[in-house]
């Protein structure tokens, strides 16, 4: 199963491409994580990206498409995969497609998690990463069992520079610009299916389940 999973920065995307991952046995690609382990290892890409990661904006497409292109070829994506956070423009979606169509494949689903702003600015300031393994947490919605630290690999967690209040208004309006009109874009290939985001967790994944499961 090929999945895409749309929605605004904090609808919960990552949350549930991980569950999506774990109960599909597919790989969950996630372009901000992946930019995310490029920073931390200082390479040129990491670089590169976190100058507008930094300002909440995308990350150039001519930096974005080759990454995920590379990793869409490698073995364990031959069954699948859940891409979180691409394509989040409609030229990478329209190379997603060309490199899909040259293969003779084609996306099964795109899943729209569809939260209002009014929600988004809440859920971001207590989100909390863990920069040791990517685990992510909620202070209010889905604390750590151990407190300021990752439950996973106990590493501390922190609140994303890109997750404070004014980085997380640019970054909406960037998504309404920018990645909002991939909704019509798969709305007509018949492919998009959109999930109430704003529910609680378990049953925004039953959601989920329910519509990648039905024709
Ligand atoms: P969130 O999950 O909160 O939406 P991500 O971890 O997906 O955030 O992305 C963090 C940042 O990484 C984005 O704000 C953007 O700068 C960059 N990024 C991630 N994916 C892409 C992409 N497909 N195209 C361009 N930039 C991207
Ligand atoms: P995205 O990948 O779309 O940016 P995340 O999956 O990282 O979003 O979720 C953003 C924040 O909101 C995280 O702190 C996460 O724990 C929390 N969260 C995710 N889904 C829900 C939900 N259904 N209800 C409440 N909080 C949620
Ligand atoms: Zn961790």
């Amino acid at each position: 199963m090929k999945i895409v999973m749309l929605g605004a920065p904090g609808a919960g995307k990552g949350t549930q491409a991980k569950r999506i991952a774990a109960q599909y046995k597919i790989p969950h690609i996630s372009t901000g994580d992946i930019f995310r382990a490029n920073i931390k290892n200082n390479t040129e890409l990491g670089k590169k990206a976190k100058a507008y990661m930094d300002q909440g904006l995308l990350v150039p497409d001519e930096l974005t498409v080759d990454l995920v292109m590379d990793r869409l070829a490698q073995e364990d994506c031959a069954d699948g995969y859940i891409l979180d956070g691409f394509p989040r423009t409609i030229p990478q979606a329209e190379a997603l497609d060309r490199a899909l169509s040259a293969k003779g494949e084609q996306l099964d689903r795109a899943v729209d998690v569809d939260v209002p702003d009014d929600s988004i600015v809440n859920r971001m300031s207590g989100r909390r990463a863990c920069q040791g393994c990517g685990a992510t947490y909620h202070i209010q919605f889905n604390p750590s069992q151990k407190g300021e630290f990752c439950q996973v690999c106990g590493e501390k967690l922190i609140l994303r520079e890109d997750d404070k209040p004014e980085t997380v208004q640019k970054r909406l309006s960037v998504y309404h610009e920018q990645t909002q009109p991939l909704i019509d874009f798969y709305a007509g290939k018949g492919i998009l299916r959109t999930v109430d985001g704003t529910k609680e967790m378990d049953q925004v994944f039953e959601e989920i389940r329910k519509v990648l499961e039905a024709e």
